[in-house]
């Protein structure tokens, strides 16, 4: 029997579940829209525009009869979404961009149609089983031990918050277990380099940061995190950064995981943009030693070709976060005590959606190899735009590339000539890279990981810079 022919009649106090003629063309719209937003090639950067803007485009949206789904898709095609901007579009290089596979956007849009609840193995099994081997190949790709595993969590944000409340946790039992005092303080070690998100998470977990200073090489080194713990009672963990946002800057992980470990602290690695140039032939070799992580993350939003949001959070030994993420209630027993694999036990979040499965269909369809190449290709491009701006008069690199992040400056410019090129850019409908600044020097850089970003792209954005 099709399953169409069993859906019950809804009651008639319900107008919204009904599979009733208008529902069936709004159905058939909405697949129409996202069929015109996939053709294009590629979809306009578009602009961002002010809350009175908007409110004087389209009129209140939310009101009590509702605007039926025609009207409201209208609203959304025509002044909502070209108020976004397109972050798949080869010439958004700004922040770190998103350049999801056909593939895995596809496939998001059947996540979305399937009710799976992520949460647990009793209702999600198929989904959690596919997101599972994702997490082992990732866990392979970094010499991670068999039993390691982990979680799809929203972002590297909250990867990053609940690999460290799980190395606290971690930390505070060894001590009970062994009858030590625990310390006054709580304390993780990182770089000045190392992302914005850690020092949340300080503030979250109220524990301090130990800042390691790095030379002008930009890379956090095992000596130099010796030198800044061992002063310290209670660092619970050192975290190292595989590929800085801003530079691409990938720690010395070797060395770095070696010091945590004698030190008797949980080794974070936190990949959420750079980790993926594992991946890539020319790079690898820089993530030697993260074999040692007790966990890493890294976003597939970011270089993993998936589309918002994910990020993947492994851990070697997925136990210590169990006990340390598990939420305990009554209405919670029949799945906690199962010993099933239940993905809401690895970090602090419970229900969710099965955000792996985007990665996973595309993985699935193209094979690693395509996802080695495609990452490579990238760096490639780095390399051949860093040498263009090099050659170029006027022009100079901030650092050299590591990864696929180009910071680079246009000399004499101040952060406002950068600010009126970047919004004339985005206005030309060129590209979107925005202004930044290093050690209060203003420069912009290009952050690449969209394999459809090519040469000739960055070529005509740099020459923009030498006309104005
Ligand atoms: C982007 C980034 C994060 C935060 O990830 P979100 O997915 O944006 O929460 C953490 N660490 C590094 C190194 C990043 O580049």
């Amino acid at each position: 029997m099709d399953r169409m022919d069993c859906r019950l009649t809804p009651p008639p106090s319900d107008r919204m579940h009904a599979l009733d003629v208008d529902t069936l063309k709004l159905r058939e719209e909405v697949f129409d829209y996202a069929r015109r937003r996939m053709n294009y090639e590629p979809a306009p950067l578009d602009a961002s525009r002010s809350p009175e803007e908007l409110a004087a485009l389209i009129p209140p949206t939310v009101t009590e009869a509702g605007l039926g789904g025609l009207p409201a898709l209208k609203i959304f095609e025509d002044v909502l979404a070209p108020s976004c901007i397109s972050v798949d579009n080869p010439g958004f290089l700004s922040f770190i961009p998103a350049a999801p596979t056909e593939a895995a956007t596809l496939f998001d849009l059947i996540v979305s149609a399937s009710s799976i609840y992520g949460g647990s193995w009793a209702e999600g099994a198929g989904a959690v089983y596919a997101e599972n081997e994702v997490l082992t190949w990732l866990a392979r790709e970094t010499g991670l031990p068999a039993g390691a595993g982990g979680v799809f969590v929203q972002g590297g944000t909250l990867g990053n918050l609940s690999a460290l409340v799980a190395a606290r946790h971690t930390a505070r039992m060894e001590r009970e277990r062994l009858g030590e005092p625990l310390p006054r303080r709580w304390a993780f070690a990182c770089s000045a380099e190392a992302h914005s998100s850690l020092k949340s998470a300080a503030r979250v977990m109220d524990v301090d940061i130990i800042p390691v200073p790095i030379g002008d090489s930009g890379k956090m080194r095992g000596p130099d995190v010796e030198e800044t713990v061992s002063d310290w009672d209670g660092v619970f963990a050192v975290v190292a950064t595989a590929g800085t946002t801003n530079f691409g800057i990938v720690d010395d992980l070797r060395s770095v995981g070696e010091v945590a470990h004698t030190n008797n602290a949980w080794f974070h690695v936190d990949g959420a943009y750079g980790l993926a140039g594992i991946l890539a032939p020319s790079t690898r070799d820089l993530f030697d030693g993260v074999d040692q992580a007790d966990s890493f993350i890294v976003d597939p939003h970011k270089w993993l070709f998936a589309p918002f949001d994910a990020c993947a959070l492994v851990y070697r030994n997925p136990s210590l976060a169990k006990a340390a993420h598990t939420q305990h209630a009554e209405y919670l027993d029949v799945l906690t005590e199962t010993g099933d694999w239940n993905p809401s036990d690895y970090a602090y979040h419970l229900s969710r959606r099965p955000r792996g499965l985007p990665l996973w269909f595309s993985l699935a369809t193209h094979g690693v190899g395509a996802y080695r190449d495609a990452v490579e290709s990238n760096i490639q491009l780095a390399r051949q735009i860093a040498a263009e701006i090099e050659r170029r008069p006027g022009m100079a690199l901030v650092r050299q590339p590591e990864l696929s992040n180009v910071v680079f400056t246009r000399d004499g410019w101040s952060a406002n000539d950068y600010a009126q090129w970047s919004n004339d850019l985005l206005r030309r409908d060129i590209a979107f890279v925005v202004p930044s600044s290093h050690l209060g020097q203003p420069n912009t850089r290009f952050s690449i990981v969209n394999p459809q970003t090519t040469f000739e792209t960055l070529v005509k954005i740099l020459d923009t810079m030498e006309k104005i």
